[in-house]
């Protein structure tokens, strides 16, 4: 029988509140637009982002349901499998990560460091992978695993949306107003739980990262247990660059001249698709003047060390 799991205190594992800081933009001031980061980037000093949001309240049922552990999916270069083995690791919760594609590209700082960090992992292949959200293959998991509190993929459950609302609490305090939050969208989980946060006026804007927004509008309705009717939020879908992990030549520069002109790291899969996608709205003037836009840095940095090769080459000239 495994040991009693303890409700970690959170405060100790990341830092809150994540700082708000203001963009001096000249793409901004001549749309005449006020645009700010709410760096989620920084919550953890190692891997920061929003999966420390998703992650708050599924710990703690985790630790009240006393489950022997926390299982989860991802890929090969998950942030979310890196942020729950980190989590784990922090407050004594052992971590299994089911993980899509061949042991062959275990050989990736992110699974390293998951590993390391006392993570176990279970290579499946993609038609296992498939069956991640299937109830019947979830109890297969658990006759393997023991009595796991199991975290879907991305950490996009609806425990995640009470985490990631507090984030929109901070920003009050933090700022005297705000018009629109931006966030990308993979899985859902963060949009829905800004929009389910939202008051007065504020609206939000999801920049999908992949193919496919239909689904993903679905998805946010679903997690939010409510059809939109409010018309607060919309997700917008022409800034994947060709799909989820795709990157091009025009991406990979903005994201170096953002770092370079505002200090602010970006990396192409979330943040840059995001931030590309606020300012080329802006520069097309998306929003009235007087607008005051909040960008939510998702973190994700600690995947760069791993595309560092195919970023050069895109920097080098390809395409
Ligand atoms: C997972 C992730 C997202 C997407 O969040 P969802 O809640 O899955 O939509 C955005 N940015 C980063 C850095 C992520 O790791």
């Amino acid at each position: 029988m495994s040991k009693a799991l303890t409700t970690p205190d959170f405060s100790t594992l990341i830092k809150t509140p994540s700082p708000v800081v203001h963009l001096d933009d000249k793409v901004a001031r001549q749309a005449g637009v006020s645009i700010y980061v709410k760096r989620d980037d920084l919550l953890h000093p190692e891997f920061g982002g929003n999966k420390w949001r998703k992650l708050k309240y599924n710990l703690q049922a985790c630790c009240q349901q006393q489950a022997s552990g926390i299982l989860t999916f991802g890929g090969a270069y998950s942030n979310h499998l890196l942020a729950t083995a980190a989590a784990g690791a922090a407050s004594g919760i052992p971590t299994i990560g089911i993980v899509r594609g061949e042991p062959a590209s275990a050989d990736n700082p992110t699974l390293r460091r998951a590993s390391a960090l006392g993570m176990q992992l279970q290579w499946v292949d993609r038609a296992t992978y498939r069956q991640r959200h299937s109830a019947t293959y979830w109890q297969d998991l658990r006759a393997r695993y023991g009595e796991v509190y199991i975290v879907p993929e991305g950490g996009s459950n609806v425990r995640a949306l009470a985490g990631v609302a507090e984030l929109v609490v901070e920003m009050r305090a933090q700022l005297p107003r705000f018009d629109v939050i931006c966030c990308p969208v993979g899985s859902g989980g963060t949009l829905a739980g800004i929009v389910g946060a939202l008051a007065g006026a504020e609206t939000a804007m999801g920049i999908s990262v992949l193919r496919g927004a239909d689904y993903l509008v679905r998805e946010v309705e679903r997690l939010l247990g409510v059809p939109d009717l409010r018309g607060r939020w919309q997700i917008n879908d022409t800034y994947h660059c060709g799909g989820y992990a795709r990157v091009t030549r025009d991406l990979v520069r903005f994201c170096d001249d953002f770092a370079a002109h505002h200090g602010i790291p970006l990396e192409p899969i979330y943040s840059g698709k995001m931030m590309y996608g606020i300012f080329d709205l802006i520069s097309r003037r998306r929003w009235p003047p007087e607008t005051v836009l909040v960008a939510l840095h998702t973190g994700g940095l600690q995947g760069l060390a791993g595309m560092e090769n195919r970023l050069n080459a895109l920097r080098a000239g390809g395409e």
